[in-house]
């Protein structure tokens, strides 16, 4: 099981949305062509994504947790941490690529720190978690390597929920950072 944060502590005003709109944000979500192109590639790889694949709730954890994915049982998103369209289908693409990892390798384990690590840094990097305009609203402004300091940031945010990587995520991090940052499969390269 992963969860992911996506609006970070410096973005503390979040409200959500009702269960009602966030479905249909999600209904709108799957027709993105990235959503899309995910779902398919599940598909092709033998794990369907079904109707309920995808649940619209109400999370009530601290630490504002967005969407999370849920091996053998999928995705949820968080209804109340999400404020926009583009938060939806940005979450989702995150949380697909974790399905897509869980799929495509018969060992992968969640419980072994790398593994997570791994996930988290292609989810990152490939949901466009840390393209330029979302890391302007969330207050960081530098330029120059931004995009992969802000994908560190978020994965050890992600691994500091998984009691496997305590005191040890960025050790982990750091030793896959290389492979699994340019490991952009099912895309020919990061969108
Ligand atoms: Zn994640």
């Amino acid at each position: 099981m992963t969860e992911d944060n996506l609006t970070s502590s410096d973005f503390p005003s979040t409200h959500g949305t009702s269960l009602q709109n966030c479905q249909r944000m999600i209904q709108k979500a799957l027709l993105s062509p990235q959503v899309r192109f995910l779902r398919e590639h599940l598909e092709n790889a033998g794990c369907s994504v079904g109707d309920n694949f995808i649940q619209a709730v109400n999370c009530h954890e601290e630490g504002a947790v967005a969407a999370g994915y849920f091996q053998g049982q999928g995705i949820v998103v968080c209804c109340n941490e999400v404020e926009s369209q583009d938060d939806v289908n940005q979450s989702l693409k995150h949380e697909l690529i974790h399905a897509y990892d869980d799929c495509r390798a018969a060992n992968l384990d969640w419980t072994h720190c790398a593994h997570h690590a791994c996930s988290e840094i292609r989810a990152g990097h490939l949901s466009g978690d840390c393209h330029f305009k979302r890391e302007l609203l969330r207050g960081h402004l530098k330029i120059q390597g931004q995009e992969q300091e802000c994908i560190r940031r978020r994965v050890l945010k992600s691994l500091s929920a998984n009691p496997y990587c305590f005191g040890r995520a960025k050790a982990f991090m750091e030793s896959v950072w290389d492979v699994c940052y340019n490991d952009t499969k099912p895309f020919d390269r990061a969108p």
